[in-house]
């Protein structure tokens, strides 16, 4: 099962990625986990993508995602969270995925209303501290979404592989929405 989790910050698509991964028994590749962490431990890769204040360019983000997917784990599959953001990242990863011969198999859309996005995200804030939730940033992140990673859906959806989910209400109840469209 070769899986795209896509939908604005706040929605839910790390959670219920981490179902799907369990459910389906392939690994989840968060771009944006991928950058914290080497961030956190002050990598090469971290202190590249520390000297950007946005979106980390698209040239070192597809890189990290060829060399993820390239590994031995992916054999049966994995779900990409936070990847493809912008039109040029989907024909990258057409590009690699035609290279691998491995074509995606679904795209999750989950979706909630912009009010339930800012609630979700200023609880995370307070929950876990993440130092890249204050509330100038969530607003910037939920805007470049609608601009830049929304229109995406659409080239997916002409293609026969958007499933659209409804994100709001309890976790199990929205990951059983999502296998059962996936299965
Ligand atoms: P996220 O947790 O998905 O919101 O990602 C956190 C941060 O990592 C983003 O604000 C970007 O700086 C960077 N990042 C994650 N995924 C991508 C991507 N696909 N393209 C560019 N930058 C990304």
């Amino acid at each position: 099962m070769r899986l795209l989790i896509m939908g604005p910050q706040g929605v839910g698509k790390g959670t219920q990625a981490a179902l799907l991964a369990e459910h389906f028994n392939i690994p989840t590749i968060s771009t944006g986990d991928i950058f914290r962490y080497n961030i956190k431990n002050k990598t090469e890769l971290g202190l590249e993508a520390m000297s950007y204040t946005e979106l980390v360019p698209d040239s070192l983000t597809n890189k990290i995602v060829k060399d993820r997917l390239a590994k031995e784990d992916c054999k049966n599959g994995w779900i990409l969270d936070g990847y493809p953001r912008n039109a040029a990242q989907v024909t990258a990863l057409d590009e690699m995925l035609a290279d691998l011969d491995t074509p995606l198999d679904h795209v999750v859309a989950l979706e909630a209303a912009r009010d339930v996005l800012l609630e979700r995200m200023k609880k995370r804030a307070a929950e876990q501290g993440r130092a890249d939730d204050t509330p100038e940033a969530i607003a910037k992140r939920l805007e470049t979404y609608e601009k830049e990673t929304a229109p995406l859906l659409d080239i997916y959806e002409a293609r026969g592989l958007l499933v659209v989910v409804n994100g709001v209400g309890d976790i199990d109840e929205i990951s059983g929405r999502i296998i059962s469209h996936l299965e």
